[in-house]
């Protein structure tokens, strides 16, 4: 499974309340569904994602890889959120 981390307004994984960490649940889920299926064909790793933003539909995403080719492909299968 792709490991998603949130930073929230400049924290890790701290959420405001039980609303608020139901709905990162959901957007992580979607996130590695979208990715299960990038697995780097070289060495055989998957991609690791972070979310940095205020919410859930306000998002950048940062896309880390084994290598440039993995990544790329990582952030293709990613722009279709
Ligand atoms: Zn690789």
């Amino acid at each position: 499974m792709v490991r998603v981390k949130f930073v929230i307004d400049g924290h890790e994984e701290r959420f405001e309340n039980i609303r608020q960490r139901i709905a990162f649940d959901t957007l992580r889920r979607k996130i590695q569904q979208q990715l299960a299926f990038v697995i780097c064909a070289v060495h055989s790793q998957e991609p690791r994602v972070r979310g940095v933003g205020c919410s859930v539909s306000e998002m950048e995403y940062e896309v880390f890889g084994c290598c440039d080719q993995m990544t790329a492909k990582a952030r293709v299968a990613l722009q279709v959120i």
